[in-house]
C-alpha cells in the first residue's frame, strides 16, 4: 500500500427497523461529506438480518427520506442477500476451529447472567465445554486474548479495552442466521470500506468487531465514532423530547437544505462563526478533526432559525412551489396562482415550517365572519367612526388601478391619511374588516394578497354589519 493511496470508502449501514431516525440521518450524512469530501464511495447497506423487526416500509422510508436531503450512495446492499457469503466465513471460522458451538442451554446462559450482574461482574460467557464438536446452539467466536485491544479512534483518540472481559463472542444463532458483530465484520471487509463512521454508541461493539476482523485476518478499517446527539436537557436524545424521525421533518416542510444544514452542525463545525452552509460547501469544509467529542445537543429552535433563514432565501415563486403540496393537504389547491406567489412573498417571513401556512391561509381564501365589537380599536371607537374611516379607505383603495394594488402602492395611498387620524383608529378596523382576526399579518400585506376585488368585499361587507 505504501505510496499508494487507498481509495475513501465509507458506509451508511441502517436497521430498517424503524423510521429514519435524525440521529442516523446525521450518520449518514457525515459518512456522506466524509467520502465526497475526498472523492471517495459510499455504500448504503441495508442491515436487515433481523427478520422479526425489518420491514420494508421502513427500507422504503430510510430511501426516501435520505433522498430527500439530497444524500446520494454509490452501492446499495442488503444484508439478507448476502446470507451465502455470511455462512461461508462461518464455516471458514468453524472448520479451523477459531469458532465453536456452544452447548450451554438459553437457560443455562440466564443464570450464568443473572449471577454476574448480582456479583456486578461484567457479563460474558467464557465457554467451558468448547471443544465438544455439537452442532447446534450459539455459534461463538473462541476469545483467548489476553493482551489490550487498542484502536485510535479519529475522533477521541486512543480507546484501549479488556479483552478478557468480552468472554467467547456470540457470532451466530446457527449457520443461518450470523449475528451483527459478525456480519459487519464481513461486510465491511468484502466492500473494502476504509473507514467506519457511526455513533459513538457502537464503541461497545468495536473491540468485539476487531477480534473476529483478527480471527479472519481482515485489515481493520479506521474508527470513528460521533458524539451522543442530546435533548434540551442535555440526556440522550429520544421519543421523548418530540420529534425523532426524518419524516416527521419532512411532513412539517422543514427544507430538506435547512435539515442537512442543521445536522452538519451536530458535532461538527467550520471552525468559524459561519452557520449557513448549503450541501456542496458542507463537503469542502467537512473534515473529521473539526468534529467534537462531547455531545451535541438538538436544538428545535437553531433549525427553525435555519429554515427561516433558507425559506427566506427563496423567491416567491419557489416559495410558492414548495408551499403547493401543504395547499393541496389543507384543501385549498384551486387557490389562483398568482394568489399563492403573494402569499407566499408576503408570509415568506413569517414561517418557521411550510406547514405554519395552515395558520393564516384561511385570511387569504375565506371571508372573514367576527364579532362587530372587535372592528373598535382598544373598544374605545364607537361605529359611527368606524364607518367614516373604512368609507374613506375605500373611496381611496378604489381609485387604484388593480395592476397597481401592490404593497408600496398601498401603502402610500392609505399611510397620510391613516396618519391624520392616528394610525390605529385606521388600520385596526381594517385589518379586522379583512382578517376578522385579533392578530393577523398587517392590512396591507392581506390587501396585497386579495386584490382589490375581494378587498372591497371585504370592506363593504364590514360597512354593513
Ligand atoms: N445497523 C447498525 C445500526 O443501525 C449499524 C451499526 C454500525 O455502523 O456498525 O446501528
Amino acid at each position: 500500500m505504501e505510496g499508494k493511496s487507498q481509495k475513501i470508502r465509507t458506509r451508511f449501514p441502517p436497521s430498517p427497523t424503524g423510521w429514519l431516525h435524525v440521529g442516523n440521518a446525521r450518520t449518514a450524512l457525515f459518512n456522506y461529506l466524509f467520502s465526497r469530501h475526498a472523492n471517495g464511495a459510499l455504500v448504503l447497506r441495508i442491515e436487515d438480518t433481523d427478520k422479526e423487526r425489518s420491514r420494508k416500509e421502513f427500507e422504503d422510508d430510510i430511501i426516501e427520506q435520505l433522498s430527500w436531503l439530497g444524500l446520494t450512495w454509490d452501492e446499495l446492499y442488503r444484508q439478507s442477500e448476502r446470507l451465502e457469503i455470511h455462512t461461508a466465513y462461518l464455516r471458514r471460522l468453524l472448520e479451523s476451529g477459531k469458532a465453536f458451538y456452544c452447548a450451554h442451554t438459553k437457560e443455562e446462559l440466564e443464570t450464568e447472567y443473572k449471577r454476574q450482574v448480582g456479583e456486578k461482574a461484567t457479563p460474558r460467557h467464557v465457554c467451558d465445554q468448547r471443544d465438544k464438536g455439537g452442532k447446534e446452539g450459539i455459534i461463538r467466536l473462541r476469545n483467548d486474548a489476553k493482551t489490550p485491544l487498542l484502536f485510535s479512534d479519529l475522533i477521541r483518540g486512543d480507546i484501549t479495552f479488556n479483552p478478557e472481559l468480552l468472554g467467547d463472542i456470540s457470532i451466530a444463532r446457527g449457520l443461518e442466521s450470523p449475528l451483527y458483530n459478525f456480519v459487519v465484520v464481513v461486510d465491511d471487509a468484502e466492500m473494502r470500506i476504509t473507514h467506519v463512521i457511526r455513533g459513538e454508541d457502537h464503541i461497545p461493539n468495536t473491540p468485539k468487531q476487531m477480534l473476529i476482523q483478527q480471527a479472519l485476518d481482515f485489515v481493520a478499517p479506521a474508527y470513528a465514532h460521533l458524539p451522543l446527539l442530546l435533548g434540551a436537557d442535555r440526556s440522550k436524545l429520544s421519543k421523548r423530547h418530540g420529534g425523532t424521525a426524518v419524516r416527521d421533518y419532512h411532513a412539517v416542510g422543514y427544507l430538506p437544505e435547512a435539515v442537512v444544514n442543521f445536522l452538519a452542525l451536530l458535532g461538527w463545525n467550520p471552525g468559524t462563526d459561519r452557520e449557513l452552509f448549503m450541501l456542496e460547501e458542507l463537503v469542502k469544509e467537512f473534515s473529521l478533526e473539526k468534529v467534537q467529542k462531547a455531545g451535541a445537543v438538538f436544538n428545535e429552535e437553531k433549525l427553525a432559525w435555519i429554515n427561516r433563514a433558507y425559506m427566506r432565501s427563496l423567491s416567491p415563486e419557489q416559495l410558492a412551489s414548495k408551499l403547493a403540496p401543504f395547499l393541496e393537504q389543507a384543501g385549498k389547491s384551486g387557490m389562483p396562482s398568482d394568489v399563492v406567489k403573494r402569499m407566499a412573498r408576503v408570509e415568506a417571513s413569517r414561517l418557521s415550517r411550510l406547514k405554519d401556512i395552515e395558520q393564516n391561509l384561511a385570511i387569504y381564501t375565506e371571508a372573514p365572519a367576527y364579532n362587530i365589537n372587535l372592528l373598535s380599536w382598544k373598544g374605545t371607537q364607537d361605529i359611527a367612526e368606524i364607518k367614516t374611516h373604512l368609507a374613506e379607505v375605500r373611496k381611496l383603495l378604489r381609485d387604484i388601478m388593480e395592476g397597481e394594488f401592490v404593497l408600496e402602492i398601498l401603502e402610500k395611498i392609505l399611510m397620510p391619511y391613516a396618519a391624520a387620524h392616528s394610525k390605529g383608529n385606521v388600520l385596526w378596523p381594517l385589518r379586522v374588516a379583512l382578517s376578522g382576526r385579533e392578530a393577523s399579518p398587517g392590512p396591507f400585506e392581506i390587501m396585497y394578497v386579495i386584490g382589490k376585488e375581494e378587498t372591497l368585499k371585504r370592506i363593504d361587507n364590514a360597512l354593513q354589519i
